[in-house]
């Protein structure tokens, strides 16, 4: 059987909040019993935008993480409420039930992505169901990826099967994987948000003349190993991506043929513009 999963692209997320909005606008004041009560205008944010900043000035990138319920095949918050209070739907959907979950503040802690909010006026616990009530009237896909500008978000019903090879095919990962939970919201990009940069320039001094070095070899070592390696662009900058955050000591070792070579240490906590390094010098070239 098909079940609904969603394709989150990290690097296609701009933060215009078009996803939380429409969510928002479903759910405010309309009740959908059997899926959802009315959502608290203020508070909650079923579909909630996260934002990191990577680097400093002048390399620095802002990434934008929509979080949401991920529908987890194996979900904790099903487990908990053996009452059928929040239920698994054949679809793949994961469903609080509004009226058998009344009163069930306990239901909140039992997600380990906290995704799940209390309306303390209605006195139930509440999420994002992946918009059931439409996708059950034959809509074709929820609302958040109906409205995403920059189609930062898909949904796709397809078999576990299919769902794998795409998955691999294009990279996804999902959030917390060591939760264990199975997750049917899938991320790409993701290094964006949970990977940290080393980067620099490089430039030559001619005379008090600065000028971008392109094209010279920048190599990044760690434990004598080589990590990665690449070439200056035209403004003379370097950026090895896709790195462990506190990930330790690294060697970047720069050379160019013409203007002799420099190697510089750096310690990896977050990501790091290690700034302008200057090869070659008067009368080198
Ligand atoms: S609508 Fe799309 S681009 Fe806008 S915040 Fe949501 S995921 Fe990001
Ligand atoms: S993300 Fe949380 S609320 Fe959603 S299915 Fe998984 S455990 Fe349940």
């Amino acid at each position: 059987m098909k079940k609904w999963n969603l394709i989150i692209d990290v690097a296609r997320c701009n933060n215009c909040n078009n996803c939380f909005l429409a969510n928002k606008d479903e759910h405010v004041d309309n009740d959908f019993p059997g899926y959802a009560a009315p959502q608290p205008r203020h508070g909650h944010r079923w579909i909630d935008i996260l934002r990191r900043e990577r680097g400093r000035a002048p390399m620095v990138d802002v990434a934008y993480l929509p979080t949401t319920c991920n529908h987890c095949e194996d979900a904790p918050c099903v487990k908990a409420s053996a009452d059928g209070a929040v239920y698994k739907r054949p679809d793949g959907i994961v469903i609080i039930d509004p009226q058998k979950a009344a009163g069930r503040k306990d239901i909140v802690a039992s997600c380990p992505y906290g995704v799940i909010w209390w309306n303390e006026e209605r006195k139930v616990a509440q999420k994002w169901i992946f918009d059931a009530h439409l996708l059950d009237q034959g809509w074709k896909e929820p609302r958040c990826a109906q409205v995403c500008p920059t189609g930062a978000i898909r949904s796709l019903n397809a078999e576990d099967s299919d769902m794998e090879q795409i998955a691999k095919k294009e990279a996804l990962e999902v959030l917390h994987p060591e939760y264990s939970t199975k997750p049917r919201v899938y991320y790409k990009n993701l290094y964006r948000f949970t990977k940290c940069f080393i980067g620099g320039s490089v430039a030559i001094d001619r005379n008090a003349i600065v000028d971008c070095l392109q094209g010279a070899n920048v190599m990044l070592t760690k434990d004598s190993g080589t990590v990665a390696e690449q070439r200056t662009d035209c403004y003379g900058d370097f950026k090895f991506d896709k790195l462990d955050r506190d990930s330790g000591a690294y060697t970047i070792e720069i050379s160019h043929p013409c203007q002799g070579k420099k190697a510089i240490e750096v310690r990896l906590g977050e990501s790091q513009y290690v700034g302008t390094v200057y090869l070659g010098g008067q009368g080198v070239y």
